[in-house]
Protein backbone atom coordinates (compact mmCIF):
# COMPACT_ATOMS: atom_id res chain seq x y z
CA UNK A 1 0.00 0.00 0.00
CA UNK A 2 1.27 3.66 -0.68
CA UNK A 3 2.27 5.77 1.92
CA UNK A 4 1.61 9.68 2.51
CA UNK A 5 3.78 11.91 4.26
CA UNK A 6 2.00 14.21 6.12
CA UNK A 7 2.29 17.94 6.11
CA UNK A 8 2.07 18.89 9.48
CA UNK A 9 3.04 15.94 12.01
CA UNK A 10 5.24 14.68 9.28
CA UNK A 11 4.22 10.98 10.12
CA UNK A 12 4.93 8.66 7.43
CA UNK A 13 1.44 6.46 6.88
CA UNK A 14 -0.17 4.20 4.95
CA UNK A 15 -2.91 5.72 2.38
CA UNK A 16 -5.71 3.96 4.08
CA UNK A 17 -5.71 3.87 8.15
CA UNK A 18 -7.12 0.66 10.22
CA UNK A 19 -10.18 1.74 12.36
CA UNK A 20 -9.93 -0.55 15.89
CA UNK A 21 -13.87 0.28 16.66
CA UNK A 22 -15.39 -3.41 15.19
CA UNK A 23 -12.34 -6.03 16.42
CA UNK A 24 -13.69 -5.37 19.75
CA UNK A 25 -16.45 -7.78 18.57
CA UNK A 26 -13.93 -10.38 17.54
CA UNK A 27 -12.28 -13.07 20.12
CA UNK A 28 -9.06 -12.25 20.94
CA UNK A 29 -7.18 -14.82 18.34
CA UNK A 30 -9.67 -13.42 15.78
CA UNK A 31 -8.64 -9.67 16.32
CA UNK A 32 -4.70 -10.37 16.50
CA UNK A 33 -5.51 -11.89 13.34
CA UNK A 34 -7.36 -9.02 11.44
CA UNK A 35 -5.08 -6.69 12.72
CA UNK A 36 -2.17 -8.43 11.53
CA UNK A 37 -3.65 -9.79 8.01
CA UNK A 38 -4.02 -5.01 7.89
CA UNK A 39 0.01 -5.03 8.35
CA UNK A 40 1.01 -7.59 6.09
CA UNK A 41 -0.94 -5.60 3.41
CA UNK A 42 1.19 -2.78 3.95
CA UNK A 43 -1.20 -0.21 6.37
CA UNK A 44 1.28 0.97 9.10
CA UNK A 45 -1.59 3.34 10.62
CA UNK A 46 -3.65 1.88 13.45
CA UNK A 47 -6.31 3.54 15.24
CA UNK A 48 -7.61 2.47 18.54
CA UNK A 49 -9.72 4.43 21.62
CA UNK A 50 -9.24 3.94 25.29
CA UNK A 51 -13.16 3.10 25.23
CA UNK A 52 -12.54 0.61 22.69
CA UNK A 53 -12.76 -2.37 25.47
CA UNK A 54 -10.23 -4.74 23.63
CA UNK A 55 -8.98 -2.99 20.76
CA UNK A 56 -5.52 -1.46 22.51
CA UNK A 57 -4.59 -4.35 24.04
CA UNK A 58 -5.20 -6.52 21.03
CA UNK A 59 -3.34 -4.25 19.26
CA UNK A 60 -0.36 -3.91 21.68
CA UNK A 61 -0.02 -7.90 21.32
CA UNK A 62 -0.50 -7.94 17.66
CA UNK A 63 1.99 -5.32 16.98
CA UNK A 64 4.29 -7.01 19.41
CA UNK A 65 5.68 -9.06 16.06
CA UNK A 66 6.55 -5.75 13.90
CA UNK A 67 8.48 -3.16 14.01
CA UNK A 68 7.59 -0.56 16.41
CA UNK A 69 9.23 2.35 14.23
CA UNK A 70 7.03 1.38 11.57
CA UNK A 71 3.68 1.71 12.75
CA UNK A 72 1.85 4.56 13.32
CA UNK A 73 0.04 4.37 16.13
CA UNK A 74 -3.36 6.75 17.30
CA UNK A 75 -5.65 6.26 20.18
CA UNK A 76 -8.08 8.33 22.22
CA UNK A 77 -9.59 9.68 25.19
CA UNK A 78 -13.39 10.71 25.99
CA UNK A 79 -11.92 11.98 29.00
CA UNK A 80 -12.50 16.00 29.37
CA UNK A 81 -10.37 16.50 32.30
CA UNK A 82 -6.57 16.68 33.33
CA UNK A 83 -6.40 13.89 35.75
CA UNK A 84 -8.87 11.30 33.65
CA UNK A 85 -6.83 11.95 30.81
CA UNK A 86 -3.52 11.64 32.58
CA UNK A 87 -5.20 8.16 34.02
CA UNK A 88 -6.57 7.27 30.02
CA UNK A 89 -2.79 8.01 28.43
CA UNK A 90 -1.06 5.78 30.83
CA UNK A 91 -3.33 2.69 30.74
CA UNK A 92 -3.32 2.87 26.47
CA UNK A 93 0.73 2.58 27.24
CA UNK A 94 -0.07 -0.32 28.88
CA UNK A 95 -2.52 -1.79 26.97
CA UNK A 96 -0.90 -1.31 23.92
CA UNK A 97 2.50 -2.52 25.46
CA UNK A 98 4.86 0.62 23.79
CA UNK A 99 6.73 3.51 25.26
CA UNK A 100 5.46 5.56 23.44
CA UNK A 101 1.99 6.50 21.32
CA UNK A 102 2.56 8.29 17.98
CA UNK A 103 -0.84 10.24 17.77
CA UNK A 104 -3.44 10.71 20.68
CA UNK A 105 -6.48 12.25 20.35
CA UNK A 106 -9.52 14.25 21.73
CA UNK A 107 -12.14 11.61 21.50
CA UNK A 108 -15.49 13.47 19.71
CA UNK A 109 -15.16 16.65 21.20
CA UNK A 110 -18.96 17.19 18.94
CA UNK A 111 -19.94 20.47 20.59
CA UNK A 112 -18.29 24.00 21.92
CA UNK A 113 -19.46 23.73 25.43
CA UNK A 114 -17.29 20.02 25.66
CA UNK A 115 -14.39 22.02 23.43
CA UNK A 116 -14.28 24.84 26.51
CA UNK A 117 -13.70 21.73 28.81
CA UNK A 118 -11.32 20.52 27.73
CA UNK A 119 -9.51 23.36 26.92
CA UNK A 120 -9.50 24.84 30.19
CA UNK A 121 -6.41 25.05 32.40
CA UNK A 122 -7.84 21.56 34.06
CA UNK A 123 -8.96 20.36 30.78
CA UNK A 124 -7.92 17.18 29.18
CA UNK A 125 -5.75 19.20 26.73
CA UNK A 126 -3.39 19.66 29.28
CA UNK A 127 -2.50 16.15 29.99
CA UNK A 128 -1.92 15.27 26.31
CA UNK A 129 0.06 18.29 25.66
CA UNK A 130 2.30 17.66 29.12
CA UNK A 131 2.55 14.03 27.89
CA UNK A 132 3.43 15.07 24.77
CA UNK A 133 6.39 17.30 26.60
CA UNK A 134 7.54 14.11 28.05
CA UNK A 135 8.18 12.24 25.07
CA UNK A 136 4.95 9.71 25.30
CA UNK A 137 2.86 11.08 22.87
CA UNK A 138 4.64 12.12 19.77
CA UNK A 139 1.20 14.32 18.53
CA UNK A 140 -1.51 15.50 19.48
CA UNK A 141 -4.89 15.55 17.83
CA UNK A 142 -8.88 15.78 18.08
CA UNK A 143 -11.74 13.85 16.38
CA UNK A 144 -15.31 15.31 15.96
CA UNK A 145 -18.63 14.68 14.28
CA UNK A 146 -20.19 18.96 15.77
CA UNK A 147 -19.40 20.65 11.90
CA UNK A 148 -18.92 23.90 14.20
CA UNK A 149 -16.69 22.23 16.41
CA UNK A 150 -14.49 21.02 13.99
CA UNK A 151 -14.22 24.35 12.15
CA UNK A 152 -13.72 25.79 15.69
CA UNK A 153 -11.09 22.84 16.71
CA UNK A 154 -8.97 23.52 13.56
CA UNK A 155 -8.78 27.53 14.03
CA UNK A 156 -6.71 26.67 17.05
CA UNK A 157 -3.10 26.09 17.35
CA UNK A 158 -3.10 22.95 19.69
CA UNK A 159 -4.09 21.02 17.38
CA UNK A 160 -1.80 18.47 14.98
CA UNK A 161 -4.27 16.70 13.47
CA UNK A 162 -8.19 16.63 13.25
CA UNK A 163 -10.53 13.86 12.53
CA UNK A 164 -14.36 14.04 10.76
CA UNK A 165 -17.13 12.38 8.94
CA UNK A 166 -16.38 12.35 5.09
CA UNK A 167 -17.62 10.41 2.17
CA UNK A 168 -19.27 11.37 -0.82
CA UNK A 169 -23.02 12.06 0.49
CA UNK A 170 -22.08 14.05 3.02
CA UNK A 171 -19.19 15.44 1.30
CA UNK A 172 -20.05 19.54 1.89
CA UNK A 173 -19.68 19.58 5.60
CA UNK A 174 -16.32 17.33 5.28
CA UNK A 175 -14.65 19.74 2.09
CA UNK A 176 -15.80 23.00 4.37
CA UNK A 177 -13.66 21.25 7.65
CA UNK A 178 -10.48 20.21 5.09
CA UNK A 179 -10.17 23.46 3.62
CA UNK A 180 -10.35 24.91 7.21
CA UNK A 181 -7.43 21.89 8.37
CA UNK A 182 -5.54 23.08 4.94
CA UNK A 183 -5.59 26.49 6.04
CA UNK A 184 -4.34 26.17 9.43
CA UNK A 185 -1.69 23.38 8.21
CA UNK A 186 -3.63 20.58 10.32
CA UNK A 187 -3.16 17.03 8.90
CA UNK A 188 -6.78 15.91 8.09
CA UNK A 189 -8.22 12.45 8.72
CA UNK A 190 -11.70 10.68 7.29
CA UNK A 191 -13.95 8.65 9.65
CA UNK A 192 -17.21 7.40 8.30
CA UNK A 193 -15.70 6.50 4.60
CA UNK A 194 -18.70 4.62 4.20
CA UNK A 195 -21.04 6.93 5.52
CA UNK A 196 -21.81 4.82 8.70
CA UNK A 197 -22.78 1.99 6.18
CA UNK A 198 -25.77 3.82 4.29
CA UNK A 199 -22.80 3.20 1.39
CA UNK A 200 -21.83 -0.56 0.19
CA UNK A 201 -20.07 0.32 -3.07
CA UNK A 202 -16.49 0.45 -1.56
CA UNK A 203 -14.82 0.84 -4.85
CA UNK A 204 -16.43 4.36 -5.30
CA UNK A 205 -16.33 5.56 -1.77
CA UNK A 206 -12.41 4.64 -1.30
CA UNK A 207 -12.00 5.92 -5.28
CA UNK A 208 -13.41 9.40 -4.22
CA UNK A 209 -11.68 10.15 -0.96
CA UNK A 210 -7.97 8.33 -2.48
CA UNK A 211 -8.06 11.07 -5.27
CA UNK A 212 -8.01 13.69 -2.67
CA UNK A 213 -4.29 13.52 -2.18
CA UNK A 214 -4.38 15.05 1.58
CA UNK A 215 -7.34 13.10 3.12
CA UNK A 216 -6.35 9.65 4.57
CA UNK A 217 -9.54 8.04 5.58
CA UNK A 218 -10.15 5.27 8.77
CA UNK A 219 -12.10 2.20 7.94
CA UNK A 220 -13.38 -0.27 10.27
CA UNK A 221 -12.63 -3.75 9.74
CA UNK A 222 -13.39 -6.67 11.33
CA UNK A 223 -12.45 -9.52 8.36
CA UNK A 224 -9.65 -9.64 6.73
CA UNK A 225 -12.02 -9.95 3.40
CA UNK A 226 -12.86 -6.30 4.47
CA UNK A 227 -9.17 -4.80 4.40
CA UNK A 228 -8.21 -7.41 1.33
CA UNK A 229 -10.94 -5.60 -1.10
CA UNK A 230 -9.73 -1.77 0.19
CA UNK A 231 -6.75 -2.48 -0.39
CA UNK A 232 -7.03 -3.79 -3.94
CA UNK A 233 -8.96 -0.76 -4.66
CA UNK A 234 -6.25 0.86 -3.05
CA UNK A 235 -3.71 -0.56 -5.69
CA UNK A 236 -5.65 -0.53 -8.58
CA UNK A 237 -6.05 4.11 -8.02
CA UNK A 238 -7.40 6.04 -11.00
CA UNK A 239 -8.98 9.50 -11.22
CA UNK A 240 -12.65 8.83 -11.22
CA UNK A 241 -13.85 8.04 -14.30
CA UNK A 242 -17.16 10.22 -15.90
CA UNK A 243 -19.39 7.23 -15.31
CA UNK A 244 -18.31 6.40 -11.72
CA UNK A 245 -18.89 10.34 -11.01
CA UNK A 246 -22.73 10.31 -12.31
CA UNK A 247 -22.62 7.37 -10.40
CA UNK A 248 -21.94 9.51 -7.44
CA UNK A 249 -24.14 12.08 -8.40
CA UNK A 250 -26.94 9.66 -8.85
CA UNK A 251 -26.47 8.14 -5.11
CA UNK A 252 -26.22 11.89 -3.91
CA UNK A 253 -29.76 12.77 -5.37
CA UNK A 254 -31.47 9.22 -3.96
CA UNK A 255 -30.11 9.17 -0.52
CA UNK A 256 -28.67 12.47 0.14
CA UNK A 257 -31.66 14.55 1.50
CA UNK A 258 -32.14 11.80 3.78
CA UNK A 259 -28.76 11.23 5.16
CA UNK A 260 -27.79 11.92 8.86
CA UNK A 261 -24.32 12.89 9.34
CA UNK A 262 -24.96 11.85 12.95
CA UNK A 263 -23.88 15.30 14.03
CA UNK A 264 -26.27 15.34 17.10
CA UNK A 265 -27.08 18.82 16.12
CA UNK A 266 -31.17 17.92 16.55
CA UNK A 267 -30.53 16.55 20.58
CA UNK A 268 -31.70 16.99 22.85
CA UNK A 269 -35.28 15.62 22.05
CA UNK A 270 -37.74 16.23 24.80
CA UNK A 271 -38.98 12.97 24.79
CA UNK A 272 -35.75 11.23 24.81
CA UNK A 273 -35.23 9.82 21.47
CA UNK A 274 -32.14 8.91 20.10
CA UNK A 275 -32.52 10.42 17.08
CA UNK A 276 -29.30 10.03 14.84
CA UNK A 277 -29.18 6.00 15.87
CA UNK A 278 -33.14 5.72 14.94
CA UNK A 279 -31.87 7.34 11.49
CA UNK A 280 -29.09 4.66 11.61
CA UNK A 281 -31.68 1.81 12.39
CA UNK A 282 -31.54 -0.26 9.19
CA UNK A 283 -27.83 -0.54 9.29
CA UNK A 284 -28.14 -1.76 12.90
CA UNK A 285 -30.42 -4.39 12.51
CA UNK A 286 -28.24 -5.49 9.30
CA UNK A 287 -24.68 -5.88 11.74
CA UNK A 288 -25.68 -6.68 15.41
CA UNK A 289 -27.42 -9.64 17.39
CA UNK A 290 -31.34 -10.55 16.87
CA UNK A 291 -31.47 -10.66 20.09
CA UNK A 292 -30.24 -7.22 20.61
CA UNK A 293 -32.75 -6.24 17.58
CA UNK A 294 -35.77 -8.12 18.27
CA UNK A 295 -35.32 -9.14 22.05
CA UNK A 296 -34.56 -7.53 24.56
CA UNK A 297 -31.51 -5.36 24.07
CA UNK A 298 -30.79 -1.95 23.21
CA UNK A 299 -31.63 -1.54 19.68
CA UNK A 300 -35.44 -2.67 21.06
CA UNK A 301 -35.33 -0.42 23.57
CA UNK A 302 -34.11 2.12 21.51
CA UNK A 303 -36.79 1.44 18.55
CA UNK A 304 -39.78 1.32 21.42
CA UNK A 305 -38.51 4.68 22.29
CA UNK A 306 -38.77 5.79 19.07
CA UNK A 307 -42.57 5.48 18.62
CA UNK A 308 -43.01 8.20 21.49
CA UNK A 309 -42.32 11.11 19.33
CA UNK A 310 -45.15 13.96 20.06
CA UNK A 311 -43.89 15.53 15.89
CA UNK A 312 -42.85 18.26 18.10
CA UNK A 313 -40.66 19.50 15.36
CA UNK A 314 -37.99 21.04 17.89
CA UNK A 315 -35.55 18.65 15.85
CA UNK A 316 -36.20 19.45 12.34
CA UNK A 317 -35.84 23.04 13.16
CA UNK A 318 -32.00 22.41 14.49
CA UNK A 319 -31.31 19.95 11.55
CA UNK A 320 -28.54 22.34 9.79
CA UNK A 321 -29.52 19.79 6.84
CA UNK A 322 -32.64 20.33 7.02
CA UNK A 323 -33.85 16.82 7.45
CA UNK A 324 -37.64 15.85 7.14
CA UNK A 325 -36.43 13.93 10.97
CA UNK A 326 -40.38 13.10 11.89
CA UNK A 327 -40.96 11.65 8.38
CA UNK A 328 -37.65 9.47 8.34
CA UNK A 329 -38.35 8.30 12.09
CA UNK A 330 -41.54 6.78 11.09
CA UNK A 331 -40.31 5.09 7.98
CA UNK A 332 -37.45 3.49 9.98
CA UNK A 333 -39.27 2.52 12.89
CA UNK A 334 -41.92 0.78 9.64
CA UNK A 335 -38.69 -0.85 8.07
CA UNK A 336 -37.82 -1.85 11.94
CA UNK A 337 -40.91 -3.32 12.12
CA UNK A 338 -41.05 -5.12 9.17
CA UNK A 339 -38.17 -6.65 9.83
CA UNK A 340 -38.87 -7.58 13.11
CA UNK A 341 -42.47 -9.50 11.67
CA UNK A 342 -39.94 -11.64 9.44
CA UNK A 343 -37.65 -12.60 11.58
CA UNK A 344 -40.69 -13.40 14.05
CA UNK A 345 -41.80 -15.41 11.53
CA UNK A 346 -39.11 -16.94 10.70
CA UNK A 347 -38.24 -16.13 7.67
S1 LIG B 1 -30.85 14.34 12.08
FE1 LIG B 1 -29.74 16.16 11.35
S2 LIG B 1 -29.04 17.17 13.24
FE2 LIG B 1 -29.64 15.11 13.80
S3 LIG B 1 -27.72 13.98 13.74
FE3 LIG B 1 -28.71 13.73 11.74
S4 LIG B 1 -27.86 15.31 10.45
FE4 LIG B 1 -27.38 15.85 12.55
S1 LIG C 1 -40.30 15.75 16.62
FE1 LIG C 1 -40.16 13.82 17.73
S2 LIG C 1 -38.02 13.24 17.55
FE2 LIG C 1 -38.14 15.42 17.02
S3 LIG C 1 -37.70 16.50 18.94
FE3 LIG C 1 -39.93 16.27 18.77
S4 LIG C 1 -40.40 14.39 19.90
FE4 LIG C 1 -38.18 14.36 19.46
Amino acid sequence: MQKVTLKRTGLTVSRIGFGGLPIQRLDDQKAIAVIKRCLNLGVNLIDTANGYTTSEGNIGKAIADYPRDKIVIASKTRARDYKTAKEHIKLSLERLNTDYIDLYELHNVSDLPVLDQILAKDGALSALQEAQQAGIIKHVGISSHGHETALASAKLNCFETLMYPFNFIGHEPGHEVLAACRDNNIDFFAMKPLGGGRLDNSNLAFKYLLNIPDVVPFVGIEKPSEIEEIADIEQNMAPLTPAEQREIQQLRDEIGDRFCRRCRYCLPCPQGIAIPLINNLVTMIQHDSAEDCFGSGMIAKMAEKGRECTECGECEQKCPYDLPIIQMNKDNLALYDKAKAEYDSGL
